[in-house]
């Protein structure tokens, strides 16, 4: 890809300053890979209703269509927290990533010995761990019909559909496949087969993609209850794992405990068109517009975005070693600021010089010795 079609969405609180600090790093890579990049800005969530009455517009929705890859900050905050429901900022995002279709949403979790401190694992038994979830996103019991809370003989019952269609477990089953061959080769498919008629057919449908395109991987499957209990007994021991919606939003919030703060985690989500970027944090009003925002979620996202939308892991790795050469270097922004031997803390814009800086000298170092 010689030439990348961006859309910025920086959206509210500390998005911009974030988003600021990925695109920096974005340009950078570029620079150096002969990747020109166009960036188009538009308003998104707080920021839009403000502008348009809307969170989002569809002239922002064309945009974003028509982009190759769409970077986003964060949406929300107090100012329109009393604003009618669907005008909330959250539904411009749901919009969007549904006008998108993207139903695959990667996590990736990372344990960084570099600020061990703040996890909650013991580091002997985390150290190491570095594993993506593929999460089912656009389907599932969130979505099922029926849904109701209704009263049955003078009683209320509330209940929902789980459904998947062997369709929409091929496309995510796919994606994950293919996440597994950029890694070591691994991919666990999480269900309840032993209990849910959807997960048996969800197994069904891994196992015979797995047959038929994807015999190179090695692919296991795990029930989720259990599974939850090895990913935090044994984190080192995953890989790639694939699941629908609901466990997906377990299990990766679970995993989410690993890195040992908000402001360090990265999502993709994708589908069959653009690519949607953002770190998983929020808008964080509390520290907005002070220079206090980790940029590092969303740097670590331009990295995915490299990675899935540019197809170039090697420059996403660029990026990831970047990130964590400014980290054992002793940089922490606030939340990740133990006051431990050794580190300085820093702004988000500093934090963002240290990783360019890595950036620039990996290239650097490359071409010398080219
Ligand atoms: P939040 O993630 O914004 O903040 C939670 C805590 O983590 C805060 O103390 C905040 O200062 C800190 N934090 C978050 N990101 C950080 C970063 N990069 N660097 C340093 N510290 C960071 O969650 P919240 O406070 O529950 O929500 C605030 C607003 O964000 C709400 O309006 C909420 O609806 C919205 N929100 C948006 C998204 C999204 O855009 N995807 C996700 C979650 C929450």
């Amino acid at each position: 890809m010689s030439s990348l079609r961006l859309l910025v969405l920086d959206g509210d609180g500390i998005g911009p300053e974030v988003n600021a600090q990925a695109l920096r790093v974005l340009r950078e890579v570029g620079a150096h890979a002969g990747m020109s990049i166009e960036a188009e800005h538009a308003a998104f969530g707080g920021a839009s209703l403000d502008a348009y009455g809307l969170p989002v517009t569809e002239a922002t929705i064309a945009l974003a269509k028509a982009s190759d890859a769409v970077l986003l900050g964060a949406v929300g905050g107090p100012k329109w927290d009393d604003v009618a429901p669907h005008l909330r900022a959250e539904r411009g995002l749901l919009r969007l990533r549904s006008e998108l279709g993207v139903f695959a949403n990667l996590r990736p979790a990372k344990f960084s010995a570099a600020i061990e401190a703040a996890s909650p694992l013991r580091p002997e038994r985390a150290r190491g761990a570095d594993f993506v979830i593929v999460r089912e996103l656009c389907g599932g019991i969130y979505f099922g019909e029926p849904r109701a809370i209704e009263t049955v003989n003078g009683e209320r019952r509330g209940y929902n559909t789980m459904v998947y269609t062997e369709s929409e477990i091929v496309r995510v089953a796919r994606v994950a496949f293919e996440t597994a061959r950029l890694r070591s080769k691994r991919l666990t498919s999480v269900d309840k087969a032993n209990v849910l008629e959807v997960s048996r057919l969800w197994r069904e449908v891994v196992t015979d993609l797995h047959k038929r395109e994807y015999s190179d991987i090695t692919l296991d499957h795990q029930y989720v209850d259990s599974y939850a209990m090895k990913m935090v007994a044994n984190p080192r021991d995953a890989d790639v794992v694939v699941t629908g919606n609901l466990f997906g939003d377990i299990l990766s919030d679970l995993a989410a405990a690993l890195s040992g703060s908000l402001g360090m985690l990265p999502s993709a989500s994708l589908g069959e068109g653009p690519g949607l970027y953002e770190p998983v944090h929020g808008s964080a009003p509390d520290i907005a517009g002070q220079a206090k925002a980790n940029p590092l979620g969303a740097i670590l996202s331009s990295a995915l975005l490299l990675e899935h939308t540019v197809k170039r892991p090697d420059l996403a790795k660029i990026v990831n070693d970047a990130v964590q050469g400014a980290l054992d270097a002793g940089l922490r922004t606030g939340d990740i600021a133990w006051g431990d031997a050794g580190t300085r803390r820093v702004n988000t814009v500093e934090m963002g010089d240290a990783v360019v800086a890595n950036i620039r000298s990996s290239f650097g170092s490359k071409e010398t010795r080219a």
